[in-house]
């Protein structure tokens, strides 16, 4: 007799963002200033939805009215300016810290603005209010260009030095640029990882350990946020695989 195949499990909605801040100077287009991610927090709201963090939107049982919200490189303004429009609403988020950066600032970036890394007591105060501290590496390298033992080195020395700034354990990984292969999705979870964000779809990486994202910019209001939703609702509903707990 032939067994009924399992649905797959749907594929969770993730927002990416940087920073939350006023600016002048944006050329890579990471910052949404503080007025703008309200508006984009209420839009979550009044469609139903609730922002979660990975770790929230993973061990949910019902994904159905849940975003997963995540913030990369770990900025300051992160503390200052996102997580009391953050606690407004309610939601919880994600944010990956440059664990080798704690109180410096985002020098890979040359021709980017200077912002601030969010320090130690920071980190702390993230965490004990509800929101996740993951890592996004010691240097924030591009990994698939890094030989095995460097590799290594960013994963686990970035999660032990976040596990004892926070005295919390450290589940959650984004990869830098979104940089990606099989390789590096072993070493993560090698390295006792529950789960890490991409940005787009890899072909062959995809599931709990290479999530794929969907940018959030400064330029999306109310309705550019009902396209990206139905580009990806569209998306999901051509059948792409998640695979809960692999690659
Ligand atoms: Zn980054």
């Amino acid at each position: 007799m032939k067994q009924c195949p399992r649905s797959a499990p749907r594929a969770p909605w993730v927002w990416m963002y940087h920073s939350v801040d006023e600016y002048v100077s944006d050329p890579h287009k990471i910052t949404v200033n503080p007025g703008r991610f309200e508006e984009q927090m209420r839009a979550l709201a009044r469609a139903g939805l609730r922002g979660v963090s990975m770790r929230d939107l993973l061990s949910s049982r019902s994904r159905a009215r849940l975003v997963g919200l995540t913030f990369d490189d770990g900025y300051s303004d992160f503390v200052t300016n996102a997580v009391p429009i953050l606690q407004r609403f309610g939601f919880t988020a994600t944010v990956y810290v440059v664990a080798g950066r704690l109180a410096l600032s985002n020098e890979w970036d040359r021709d980017a603005p200077r912002k601030r890394i969010m320090n130690a007591d920071q980190a702390r105060a993230v965490e004990l209010s509800g929101m996740e501290v993951g890592s996004h590496t010691l240097s924030h390298a591009h990994l698939p260009a890094l030989e095995p033992d460097e590799v290594h080195r960013e994963v686990t020395e970035s999660r032990a030095i976040l596990e004892d700034v926070i005295r919390s354990r450290v589940t959650g990984f984004a990869y830098p640029y979104g940089d990606v292969t099989s390789r590096e999705v072993n070493a993560v979870r090698a390295a006792g990882y529950q789960h890490a964000s991409a940005v787009k779809h890899q072909p062959g990486a995809n599931g709990t350990f290479a999530v794929p994202r969907t940018y959030i910019g400064d330029v999306d209001g109310p309705l550019r946020l009902l396209g990206k939703r139905l580009h990806f609702e569209y998306w999901r509903a051509r059948g792409t695989t998640w695979r809960r707990s692999s690659a």
